[in-house]
């Protein structure tokens, strides 16, 4: 399989959680979402956790140095030597040289940003009905993906409860972080031509086929 590292870009509810998934299971290559890292940590109680939960309960970005230190692990570790899914990391300009630093050490590069594009509206809507279950953090929504049975999870029978962050005046607070830090990055990976924009409005199956059509696209090109 060719070398891919991949980054999902968007606001928080755009789908990449969702894409990331089918991403990881039709192509293999170690799927990082700082979210989901950082939550395990908070639920584990470790130092990290400790550190992160207060700027996450407020929807604020957890400090570069904690964030760019798990990534760094992870891609020195050896496990992502043969490409990655980035979801949720970089957020911050900071973060994105940081990663290119690393990969430099590594005497690699990115292959390709997927930008996941929703309006901020979209996103209060679908947030506001967003359920995650307990166990590995299934994403539903009440309205447009509902479990088959309230409250519970399909795949692991675990309960779904409301992220905190999830609370409406939490979720402004966290766009207002996206257009003010993250989104600067849509010009940065312009710039590097690595920039490929998706309408996240589109129906989530209609996003999958266009990532992996792109996926497959990048993967005969690096092959060759
Ligand atoms: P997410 O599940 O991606 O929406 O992330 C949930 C929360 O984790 C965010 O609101 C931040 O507090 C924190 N977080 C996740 N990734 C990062 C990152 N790359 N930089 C800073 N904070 C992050």
């Amino acid at each position: 399989m060719p070398e891919l590292n991949l980054i999902l870009l968007g606001p928080p509810g755009s789908g990449k959680g969702t894409q990331g998934e089918r991403l990881q299971e039709d192509f293999e290559y170690p799927y990082y979402a700082t979210g989901d890292i950082l939550r395990a940590a908070v639920k584990d109680g470790t130092e990290v956790g400790k550190a992160a939960k207060e700027f996450m309960d407020r929807g604020d970005l957890v400090p570069d140095e904690v964030i760019i230190g798990i990534i760094a692990e992870r891609l020195q570790s050896g496990e992502a030597d043969h490409g990655f899914i980035l979801d949720g990391f970089p957020r911050t300009v900071p973060q994105a040289e940081a990663l290119d630093a690393e990969l430099l050490k590594l005497g690699r590069q990115l292959t390709a940003v997927i930008l996941i594009d929703v309006d901020d509206d979209e996103i209060v809507n679908r947030l506001s009905g967003r359920r995650v279950c307990q166990e590995k953090g299934h994403v539903y929504h009440v309205e447009y993906s509902p479990p088959e049975k309230e409250g519970i999870c399909d795949v692991d029978g675990s309960e779904l409860y409301i992220r905190d962050d999830d609370k409406p005046e939490v979720v402004r607070h966290r766009l207002e972080q996206y257009h003010d830090k993250t989104s600067p990055l849509v010009d940065y990976y312009k710039k590097q031509g690595l920039l490929n924009t998706l309408d996240g409005a589109d129906d989530p199956d209609r996003v999958s086929e266009k990532i992996r059509t792109l996926v497959s696209t990048l993967s005969l090109e690096e092959g060759r």
